[in-house]
């Protein structure tokens, strides 16, 4: 069986888990998270780059951060995971979908501002497939009406708008570093910021909200519960993972790169039958090869597809169903457009195996399975 995903592993990561345990801290915070803050501060030319246990986490503070109030609602697709909207329910929001672009299934930026009301306080776009969304016209809407901005850019590492990284370009970003992510340890998240304000809180947010970190570098005697928060910190055992695999960061991105540009010419033919369509990428963003992707014609095709390829043993999901019609959706949040796009893509799109272990072998095949497919349909 071809799988679809496989985590990342290296030599050094038995090596810096035995070193983080040898540490005696094994809680948040050690030598290994500081590392990784210093090579996130660095690649990510950002004020403040805190680990979190998740992405989920990193949405959550910064949902805390927003300072909502109940019914206050946040602008967001419904293309996209729960986590997204979740965060931002629990603190009685409410998310607000607006449909998807066509092209690169990104937040509609023309469709933003007709769904604003006086209760809007934040725009969330997601970065889907590590393509950035249209991020000028967005932040330019948020200037306007006073609304921040949070980017969900779980899928976004290593990829940029405009030469500048994802998550640096709002108020607030959120990535992931789930084992399905380009960067992973397992579970794992970071939250960024430029904001110093916002960087100052999100410290005693993520420390359940103390001000335990300047108790630390000794700027406070002692420590206290001064804010709202949570424990949002991973163990150092986790930053001992993520470190290993990011000493491999760069080579991870070129194998994946080469898989996606594969992929890419592979498929131009068929592309040009009108069979299916690959992914778009505008001019302005970079490629991450988060993901590689086809978009089928209709549901029966897809899921005639997915069939066959499962019957070959390769391991190809579609994702997401739209949160607008997930039952804690229709429950928690508002649609503000038709959802045209977002409904077509949820039920024509396939995502293909692309993992820095998969082999050119590998790779073959499940390009071979493919063409089969469509020369027998
Ligand atoms: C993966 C993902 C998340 C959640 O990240 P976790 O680390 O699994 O909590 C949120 N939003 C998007 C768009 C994602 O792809």
């Amino acid at each position: 069986m071809i799988k679809f995903n496989l985590p990342l592993y290296t030599e050094k990561s038995q090596e810096y888990l035995a070193d983080a345990l040898e540490q005696r801290h094994v809680s948040g915070d050690g030598k290994y998270t500081k590392l990784c803050h210093d090579y996130f501060k660095q690649k990510l030319n950002c004020h403040q780059a805190l680990l979190t246990n998740s992405g989920t986490a990193a949405l959550e503070m910064s949902a805390i951060l927003a300072d909502l109030h109940v019914g206050d609602e946040v602008i967001m697709p419904s293309y996209t995971f729960c986590s997204t909207a979740n965060a931002f329910v629990l603190q009685g929001a409410v998310p607000v979908f607006v449909d998807i672009r066509a092209d690169t299934l990104n937040l509609d930026e023309k469709l933003i501002e007709a769904a604003i009301t006086p209760k809007t306080k934040a725009i969330v776009p997601v970065h889907y497939a590590g393509v950035a969304c249209e991020m000028d016209t967005i932040n330019a809407i948020a200037q306007k009406h006073n609304l921040l901005v949070i980017e969900d850019t779980a899928q976004g590492y290593d990829s940029y708008y405009k030469g500048k990284p994802l998550g640096t370009l709002g108020d607030m970003g959120c990535y992931s570093f789930h084992e399905t992510k380009n960067i992973m340890s397992g579970e794992g998240g970071l939250f960024v910021t430029n904001n110093t304000s916002l960087a100052e809180r999100a410290e005693i947010v993520r420390e359940k909200g103390t001000n335990r970190s300047k108790f630390f570098r000794g700027q406070v005697d002692k420590y206290t519960w001064v804010d709202k928060g949570s424990s949002y910190l991973p163990s150092d055992l986790v930053a001992a993972y993520l470190y290993s695999v990011l000493e491999i960061a760069d080579k991870v991105q070129q194998k994946r790169l080469k898989i996606w540009q594969k992929y890419y010419a592979a498929f131009a033919d068929l592309e040009k039958q009108g069979e299916i369509r690959r992914p778009i990428i505008p001019q302005e963003c970079s490629n991450n090869a988060h993901m590689f992707y086809l978009l089928c014609q209709d549901l029966a095709t897809r899921t005639a597809f997915i069939a066959y390829l499962k019957e070959h043993e390769i391991a190809a999901p579609f994702h997401y169903i739209p949160l607008h019609s997930a039952p804690a959706g229709e429950q928690f949040c508002r649609t503000a457009t038709d959802m045209k796009v977002t409904d077509k893509v949820s039920e024509t799109l396939v995502r293909l195996p692309l993992y820095y272990d998969l082999t050119e072998k590998e790779q073959d095949k499940v390009i071979d399975v493919c063409m089969d497919f469509w020369r027998n349909k």
